[in-house]
C-alpha cells in the first residue's frame, strides 16, 4: 500500500512542484543524493574515489517539454565530461533517454546521445524508464552502438520481456546493466512477486557471466542492493571460474555503503550512482517506494 502511495505520488505533478520548494525536504533527500549541482557529485565522487569505488553520475528529470530543454542537457551533459575529465576522474555519465529528446523520435535522441558519445572514450550509460518506452530505448541503444562502441544500456529483470530482448542485443557484444527495475508496471509485463523478480535477475545475471567468459559481452553490471542477488552474481561468476575484473557491481549513493566497501576489500569493481539536479523529487520517491522503512529516515531527519 505504502510502496504504491510512494508510486502514485512519485507521478504527481503538483507534489513535484510544491514540495521541493520546502528547506526541510530538500535536507531529508541528503543521504541519496550529495546535492543538486554537479560539483556536489564529483565531489562525493572524489571521496569515494579515495575508498576504491568509482563513480556514475545521472543529471536527475524526465519527461521534457521541448526539445531545447534535451538541447540544454546535452550541453550540460558535455561540460560534465570536460569537467570529469579535468578533475582525473573515473565516473562515467548515465542518461535517460527522454532527457535527451526519446519522445520525439528515436532520431532526436540518437543525434543527441552521439555528440556525448563523440565528447569522450568512456562509457555513456543509457537509464531504462518505464515500459513505454523500452522498445523505442532498445531501438536508440542499437542505433548508436552501430556507429560507436562506448555506449551502456540497462536492462530491467522485472519485465516478463527482457531475457529476449537480451538475447537479442548479445550479437553487438553490448555492456549491460542488470536492474530489478523501478517503475509501477503492469502485471501483463512485469512479474509482481519479488521472488520472481529475483528469479529473473538472477538468470539475467547468469547469461551474462556466462557470455563475459567467452568474451561475448562486453562490461557485466550488477546493479543491486540486494545482498541475494549479490551473493548469486558472486557465486555464478565462481562456478563459471570468471575473475573478479572482469565483472562489476554498482549501487546507488548512500544505500549498502558497508556492503559497497565489503565488496571492493574483496578485490570486486564497485560503481557507485550519483544523483543530482533540480528535478529529483519523482526519483526520490521511488527511491524511497524501494523501502518504505527509510521514511523513518526521512522522519528522523525532518525532527532533528
Ligand atoms: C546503479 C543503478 C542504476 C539503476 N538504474 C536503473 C534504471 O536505469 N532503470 C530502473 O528502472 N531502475 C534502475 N535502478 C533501480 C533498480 O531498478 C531498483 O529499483 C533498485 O536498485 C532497488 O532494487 P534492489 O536490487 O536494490 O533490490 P530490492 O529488492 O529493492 O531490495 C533488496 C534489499 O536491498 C536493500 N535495499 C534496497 N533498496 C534500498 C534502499 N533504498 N535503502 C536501503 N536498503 C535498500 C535492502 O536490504 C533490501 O531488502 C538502478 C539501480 C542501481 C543500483
Amino acid at each position: 500500500m505504502l510502496k504504491n502511495a510512494l508510486l502514485w505520488a512519485s507521478k504527481n505533478p503538483t507534489l513535484a512542484e510544491k514540495l521541493p520548494r520546502y528547506r526541510f525536504v530538500k535536507q531529508a533527500t541528503r543521504r541519496f543524493m550529495p546535492g543538486e549541482e554537479l560539483q556536489d557529485a564529483l565531489r562525493e565522487a572524489e571521496r569515494l574515489a579515495d575508498s576504491g569505488i568509482k563513480g556514475t553520475t545521472t543529471l536527475l528529470g524526465e519527461n521534457l517539454r521541448s526539445l531545447e530543454e534535451a538541447d540544454e542537457v546535452v550541453d550540460h551533459y558535455l561540460d560534465a565530461l570536460r569537467r570529469i575529465e579535468e578533475r582525473g576522474l573515473d565516473v562515467e555519465i548515465s542518461v535517460k533517454p527522454t532527457q535527451l529528446g526519446l519522445e520525439f523520435g528515436v532520431a532526436e535522441a540518437e543525434r543527441r546521445l552521439a555528440k556525448l558519445l563523440n565528447a569522450t572514450s568512456s562509457l555513456v550509460w543509457i537509464d531504462m524508464e518505464g515500459s513505454d518506452h523500452v522498445d523505442a530505448t532498445l531501438e536508440l541503444f542499437r542505433g548508436a552502438k552501430g556507429a560507436k562502441d562506448n555506449v551502456g544500456l540497462c536492462l530491467q529483470a522485472y519485465l516478463r520481456r527482457t531475457p529476449d530482448d537480451l538475447t537479442r542485443l548479445m550479437p553487438s557484444r553490448p555492456a549491460i546493466r542488470i536492474v530489478k527495475g523501478a517503475y509501477n508496471e503492469p502485471e501483463s509485463i512485469a512479474f509482481p512477486a519479488k521472488g520472481d523478480v529475483d528469479r529473473s535477475y538472477v538468470k539475467l545475471m547468469r547469461t551474462l557471466l556466462r557470455a563475459r567468459l567467452h568474451d561475448e559481452v562486453d562490461r557485466p553490471v550488477s546493479a543491486t542492493h540486494d545482498p541475494r542477488m549479490i551473493g548469486e552474481t558472486n557465486r555464478i561468476a565462481f562456478e563459471l571460474g570468471l575473475d573478479k575484473e572482469r565483472y562489476e557491481f554498482a549501487m546507488l549513493f548512500g544505500i549498502q555503503r558497508h556492503e559497497q566497501l565489503r565488496l571492493v576489500r574483496r578485490g570486486h569493481a564497485v560503481r557507485v550512482l550519483i544523483s543530482y539536479g533540480s528535478a529529483w523529487f519523482p526519483w526520490y520517491m521511488r527511491r524511497l517506494a524501494e523501502r518504505p522503512a527509510n521514511l523513518w529516515f526521512v522522519a528522523k531527519q525532518l525532527v532533528g
